[in-house]
């Protein structure tokens, strides 16, 4: 018998809710690219409802429990003696949202002697200890491409957001006004301009194609070139460093990983070398960015927005300064956490959990630690120094 600890984010304020606003979520055969979707032997949940919270445990309890296993589910991840730290000591699986992440730091780690496989129940594993996690023989898996989509359409909407002056806009309606001038003195049109995209992975790319029909000129960067015919395509300008394409953009969107060459990338001096009136949007990690810097130069006018849905440390706490920044569209991190998305995640935690307990190999696709070293999708994406 295993115990496995999931660490979830909390109910709904009023309680798991008893309807949805739609009855089903659309079929879909493949992720773009031909990745299949999670293929566990089974589920035991409605595909659509509230599974990344504490009462929706992933859909997991019966399958667990009826293997005998024992699973603990807990929103309570910080903190001395947090419900996470006092199960580390017997626990064999953690489980973890990068949207409510349990920080499986190296501290953490050394104290969780059984603990043999991290599961990410999301994309991006950052707030797990990559070397400790190497160096204790630990597996990291996590779900690669459950929620590249959902993002890519979050960013997009964050983009067209932040240029129309919607939220503010949304602000006045809300407030009973009707003050056309002061909605549209920011407002402007997507279209005729430079958005760029810093990585063209699954989720870069997928934002690429999502605003190529608004007829804007597309740049990307990104350690490798994407194949010529999908650059002509898009009609892409390729970049090769982020220090070359920012100042030409208007618009400029964060989809790289978080690690040692983009940990803190967008600071100052590369936020100075923004036109003025840049919008910037990060789905990726809060840390790329320098916090500090980000409302500098929103104050000083450098960035005209910036919105995203990652900070550092999530939850971010009740005064950190991006709640009250001019001209931001953040939320908390929620882009990849639609319903439709937790269903696949979901369905691929299942399908890790089944390979881990039935002795079979996890699709390599979803590695990203194993055996002491970086594997899978973790040694094409990550350093083991992150
Ligand atoms: P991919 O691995 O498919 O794409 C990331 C791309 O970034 C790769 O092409 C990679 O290059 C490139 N890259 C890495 N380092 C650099 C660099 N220094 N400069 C420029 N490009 C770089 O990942 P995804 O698109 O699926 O996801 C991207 C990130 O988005 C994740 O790592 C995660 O942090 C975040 N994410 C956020 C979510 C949310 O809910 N907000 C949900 C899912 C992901 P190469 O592979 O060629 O080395």
């Amino acid at each position: 018998m295993s115990k496995i600890v999931c660490v979830l984010y909390d109910d709904p304020v009023d309680g798991r809710p008893k309807t949805y606003a739609r009855d089903d979520l659309p079929h879909l055969d493949r992720y773009p690219g031909g990745q299949t979707l999670p293929t566990p032997q089974g589920i035991d949940f409605t595909p659509g409802e509230l599974l990344g919270s504490v009462s929706g445990e992933l859909g997991l309890r019966n399958f667990l429990e009826s293997h005998g296993h024992e699973l603990v589910v807990t929103s309570d991840k910080d903190g001395d003696g947090s419900v996470l730290d006092r199960h580390l000591h017997d626990a064999e699986v953690v489980i973890s949202q990068p949207f409510w992440p349990a920080y499986l730091t190296a501290e953490r780690i050394a104290k969780a002697p059984n603990l043999k496989l991290a599961i990410t129940a999301g994309i991006g594993s950052d707030h797990v200890d990559l070397s400790a996690a190497i160096e204790h023989g630990v597996t990291v898996a996590e779900v690669t491409y459950c929620n590249s989509i959902s993002v890519a359409e979050h960013v997009s909407m964050m983009i067209l957001s932040l240029v129309r002056n919607y939220l503010p806009s949304y602000q006045w309606v809300v407030d009973g006004g009707w003050n056309i001038a002061d909605c549209v003195t920011r407002s402007y049109d997507l279209e005729g301009m430079h958005v760029g995209t810093v990585g063209a992975g699954r989720i870069g790319l997928a934002v690429l194609r999502r605003l190529k029909p608004f007829d804007v000129h597309l740049h990307y960067t990104d350690k490798h070139r994407l194949p010529a015919e999908v650059e002509a395509e898009l009609g892409l300008t390729f970049h090769a460093s982020p220090r070359e394409m920012v100042p030409g953009c208007d618009v400029v969107t964060i989809n790289a990983p978080l690690h040692p060459e983009t940990e803190n990338l967008f600071d100052d001096e590369l936020l100075g070398s923004m036109k003025r009136g840049t919008y910037l949007v990060n789905t990726a990690r809060g840390k790329i960015v320098d916090r500090d810097a980000v409302v500098r130069a929103l104050e000083s006018g450098r960035l005209a927005g910036y919105a995203g849905d990652v900070w550092f440390p999530q939850p971010a706490p009740a005064d950190h300064p991006w709640r009250t920044m001019p001209n931001h569209g953040m939320t908390p991190h929620v882009s990849g956490s639609t319903l439709s998305a937790q269903a696949r995640y979901a369905a691929g935690t299942r399908e890790i959990l089944e390979c881990w307990f039935d002795g079979r190999p996890i699709r390599d696709e979803y590695l990203i630690v194993q055996g002491g070293q970086l594997a899978g999708t973790g040694a094409h994406s990550y350093t083991a120094a992150t």
